[in-house]
């Protein structure tokens, strides 16, 4: 469905935005990946999948970076169709004690990339006049909790970027939705169900439940995989017209 396409997604050597390249390459759209950490192990698996694979590792808090990270993409494959603005980090303190430092990364990662990533990629998807954007934000979006206000800040502020995006480009082939996931065990997740496996003197897994007990009445996690299927919902004809969506993912968290 994808053949052809090209698809940059932040933050892709792990987690969810590994989960949405590998899904949006199984329906045969070249990947551009980014991120820190091991990049040979993520670029091997989305080869294995049969299609082409390119890596840029901007640091998605300097807006240079990723103004030189969309132009390699362009240069690469031509142009982005696809962009999902994925990439974030997470810190966990009360506002009166939360580092001004960790705020200013978290909004500037979490928030402000995926505004210069989707004006360096909106101009050449409405030439095309066909493109996807994909913001991943998070039920953080739509509600809060206690110890996250910089990621509730962000994660508000790119649901609100996301319909603001949409609707500039609602006449056209190009459309912007958010994917607001629950709890998904990934590293980001790991470290919250460590420091809480600490605080209550209990195992990992009780940790898990406590977490999920607190949230989530599916006591599921949601998996990459399946945000990767709602990527590639967004990216099909049946998307062609939803469009200034914050699509919740949660196991009914923001349902109560
Ligand atoms: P993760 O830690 O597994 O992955 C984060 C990715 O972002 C990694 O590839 C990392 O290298 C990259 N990254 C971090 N800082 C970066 C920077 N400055 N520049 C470029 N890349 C950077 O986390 P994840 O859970 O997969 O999170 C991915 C997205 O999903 C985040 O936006 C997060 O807020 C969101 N999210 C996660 C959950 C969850 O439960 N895990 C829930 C809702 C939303």
């Amino acid at each position: 469905m994808l053949a052809n396409k090209t698809a940059l997604v932040t933050g892709s050597t792990s987690g969810i935005g590994l989960g949405i390249a590998k899904a949006l390459a199984r329906q045969g759209a070249n990947i551009v990946l980014n991120g820190f950490g091991d990049v040979e192990g993520p670029k091997a698996e989305i080869l294995a999948l049969g299609v082409q694979v390119a890596y840029h590792g901007a640091d998605m808090s300097k807006p240079a970076e990723i103004e030189d990270m969309m132009k390699f993409a362009a240069e690469r494959f031509g142009r982005v169709d696809i962009l999902v603005n994925n990439a974030g980090i997470q810190h966990v303190a009360r506002v009166e004690d939360f580092p001004v430092e960790k705020w200013d990364a978290i909004i500037a990662i979490n928030l402000t990339s995926a505004f210069h990533a989707s004006r360096l990629a909106i101009p050449a998807m409405r030439a095309a006049n066909w493109g996807r954007i994909i913001n991943v934000a998070s039920v953080h979006g739509l509600v809060g909790s206690a110890e996250k206000s910089a990621y509730v800040a962000a994660k508000h502020g790119v649901v609100g970027l996301t319909k603001v995006t949409a609707l500039e480009n609602a006449a056209s082939g190009v459309t912007c939705n958010a994917i607001c996931p629950g709890w998904v065990l990934t590293p980001l997740v790991q470290k919250q169900v460590d420091a809480k496996a600490v605080a209550l003197g209990v195992t990992n897994e009780e940790a898990k439940n406590v977490l999920l007990g607190e949230k989530e009445p599916s006591m599921q996690f949601t998996t990459p995989e399946e945000l990767g299927e709602l990527a590639v919902f967004f990216c099909s004809p049946a998307g062609n017209n939803v469009r200034g969506v914050a699509w919740n993912m949660d196991g009914g968290w923001v349902a109560q």
